[in-house]
């Protein structure tokens, strides 16, 4: 059950509550609910309206299985990256190469696409390759190499974690953990970020639902590390033409069920960097609130991933479109929307529109 306590209410009301669930074996976790309360998912039913709590605000009994990323638990999030928010009204722009290839490539690459827009530099130390004997990454020394770059650009950096016993090294260096999309329901590895204080980018795994997906935040958010951003990366389709196709669909369907901020992927999610830009917008046209991009000086000569991968300047050319089309699409959310499809419903549409929107 979810249990919203107001701003006001006493401790104690806190405290009997997360008492009552301990007592009776349930999983417990409070989050702030965006209005100055809380909010605490509780795994099973507590006779709350019977222990006369002061400053009970809202219980609901019925709710998603993804109790604590769902909309019904609290107002959509932000998530901070060291003072990047993500989920607020300026599209955010993750980009860097898939790996990191040496401490002064990850420097230069950090000043040139800091230069062209971008907020929080990637680059994968830790790499989950296909193939046993590809490019593995550069491991610790690429860590470092993450911290000379975030120190001589000030971005933020977000990095792939594989392993739960890893959880604390890359914790150190990096100021967001990203779970990639062949970990999704890697459920330990969930789990020991949830251990963490640092956000986690979730991305979504290539044959995974979007229940499944959602789960697998609530994994995360269960262990009491609420701030999750979702990536959707692509899924594995029938045609052999992309590497994997991007599921724009999910953003705005995940919008509608889930607080969480959610990003996409157009570099994984087509695997072929001609089709880069147009997907990026056509993310953000579908709610995204921000671009993971993987980009690379020299992208043929980049040591993974570089047939989908685009240059310094072409990043800029999608970051000053995005703004553009933040400013294009201002006002266009959800509620407006349906707001507008119940009223034309209730009133002027032909029955044949009708269907069409149903
Ligand atoms: C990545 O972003 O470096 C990556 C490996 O992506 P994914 O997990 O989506 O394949
Ligand atoms: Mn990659």
């Amino acid at each position: 059950m979810l249990i919203t306590i107001a701003g006001d209410a006493p401790p104690s009301t806190r405290a009997a509550i997360l008492a009552a669930a301990l007592e009776r074996g349930f999983h417990a976790q409070a989050m702030a609910n965006g209005r100055g309360g809380e909010v605490i998912g509780v795994a099973g039913s507590l006779p709350v309206d019977q222990m006369e709590l002061p400053g009970l605000d809202r219980i609901q009994p019925v709710h998603k299985p993804w109790m604590l990323a769902s909309i019904e638990a609290r107002e959509r999030s932000v998530v901070m990256v060291g003072d990047v928010a993500i989920g607020g009204d300026t599209p955010v722009v993750m980009a860097g190469p898939c790996s990191i290839e040496s401490i002064d490539d990850q420097v230069d690459i950090a000043r040139a696409v800091r230069a062209e827009g971008a907020n929080i530099l990637r680059g994968g130390a830790f790499k989950p390759r296909s193939s046993p004997y590809s490019f593995q990454g550069l491991g610790q020394e690429g860590l470092e190499a993450l911290a000379a770059a975030r120190a001589a650009t000030g971005l933020p950096v977000v990095t792939e974690v594989m392993e739960p016993e890893q959880v604390d090294l890359v914790a150190d260096y990096a100021d967001m953990l990203q779970i990639g999309s062949r970990n999704m329901a890697n459920f330990p590895l969930l789990k020991r970020v949830g251990r963490a204080n640092v956000p986690v980018l979730l991305k979504r795994g290539f044959a995974a639902t979007q229940e499944e997906f959602l789960m697998s935040a609530e994994y995360i958010m269960a262990g009491g590390n609420t701030n999750v951003v979702l990536c959707e990366r692509g899924i594995r389709a029938f045609d052999a033409a992309f590497r994997f196709s991007l599921d724009l669909n999910v953003i705005p369907s995940i919008r509608e069920v889930s607080h969480l901020p959610i990003i996409v992927d157009p570099s994984h999610g087509t695997g072929r960097r001609s089709l880069v830009a147009r997907m990026a917008m056509a993310g953000l046209a579908a709610g995204a609130d921000g671009l993971m991009l993987e980009v690379h000086a020299n992208p043929d000569a980049a040591l993974s991933d570089g047939y989908q991968t685009i240059t310094p300047a072409e990043l800029g050319r999608i970051h000053r479109r995005a703004l553009a089309l933040r400013d294009a699409l201002d006002g266009f959310d959800e509620s407006d929307d349906l707001a507008a499809v119940t009223r034309n419903a209730g009133t002027t549409l032909p029955l044949a529109d009708l269907e069409r929107i149903a």
